[in-house]
């Protein structure tokens, strides 16, 4: 039997099969089979439909069928290539971090907003002027180094619980030839004693422990403490909030990523927590995906 197979087959035999047992869109699904056909021929995406009769070789196959057989069996895109894109840069990915999803996209762009603009060239600035960053739960470290790589003049500190994540999101920087971002093995603010920052961003763990989507697509392969959270999946989110004013300066800003039905929660716990100018963004999916707050400590009332 004559088992060599074109660009064109592969797309439209495989696509239907990881559509129909994945229940993918056909869009979701094609898309898929692209990447993994791009991956393991070495092309860009218009490559494959201007040689869609192109033959793959033994080897070209061997390796392709590898990675479909794994992706039926439910294992992560960014799994099997080992990356994933996030605001334009390429980020290794392991089962050790969460995957970057587009929405935590709006988190870099909302936090960039945040930083004054960079002072008029001052070549001589002292590290005291250098406005501050911090990421909670770095992960692959792609919420920290997109923000640095945007604003090489911010120094970012980025903390993660999980050695193991630290590891990926330092060689994540270095690739990426990220300088301005200081990795520390720390359970949230516990590694970072009296230290400030102007600007505190997270993608913390935010999913009801007992919800049904922690059983269901990628999350299943991604390490469970970087997605659950307590019984309303709101306990790191709380504890952040409660400890985030101690670590602002003043007018600083805490930004937190969280679920779909959790946004008046988070507004609630800002509140209450002191923060004001309090708000909530939509991601792409019109989904209140992101709140956050400003800490401006009140003047003491001396009842005058
Ligand atoms: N947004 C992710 C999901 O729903 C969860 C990310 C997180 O818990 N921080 O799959």
């Amino acid at each position: 039997m004559n088992s060599m197979r074109s660009i064109r087959d592969v797309l439209k035999q495989d696509g239907a099969e990881l559509k129909t047992v994945l229940t993918l869109s056909a869009d979701e699904a094609r898309i898929e089979v692209q990447c993994l056909l791009q991956h393991v021929l070495h092309v860009q995406r218009a490559y494959l439909s201007a040689h869609p009769e192109q033959m793959l070789s033994e080897i070209q196959k061997g390796t392709y069928d590898a990675l479909l057989q794994r992706r039926l069996r439910g294992e992560p895109v960014a799994h099997l290539l080992g990356e994933r894109e996030f605001f334009g840069l390429s980020f290794k990915v392991t089962p050790d971090t969460l995957i970057p999803r587009p929405e935590t996209e709006l988190m870099v762009e909302l936090g960039s907003q945040r930083i004054s603009s960079p002072p008029a060239p001052l070549p001589l600035a002292g590290e005291g002027s250098r406005q501050r960053v911090l990421d909670l739960g770095t992960g692959t470290g792609a919420i920290a180094i997109s923000i640095a790589h945007a604003r090489p003049d911010v120094e970012v500190v980025a903390v993660d619980a999980s050695e193991a994540a630290l590891l990926v999101a330092r060689e994540n920087a270095q690739r990426l030839g990220v300088r301005n971002v200081n990795f520390v093995h720390s359970d949230w603010f516990s590694a970072l004693d009296a230290q400030r920052f102007d600007l505190i961003v997270s993608n913390p763990p935010y999913i009801a422990a007992d919800d049904v989507h922690l059983a269901q697509g990628d999350v299943r392969f991604e390490p469970l403490s970087a997605l659950a959270s307590g019984a309303d999946g709101l306990d790191d989110i709380r504890r952040i909030i409660h400890s985030a004013p101690a670590h602002l300066n003043e007018n600083g800003w805490l930004l937190l990523e969280h679920g779909y039905d959790q946004a008046e929660s988070v507004r609630v716990l800002l509140l209450e927590n002191g923060f004001c100018e309090i708000f909530s963004e939509k991601d792409l999916a019109g989904i209140e995906r992101v709140s956050g707050g400003k800490h401006a400590p009140k003047p003491i009332n001396t009842g005058i």
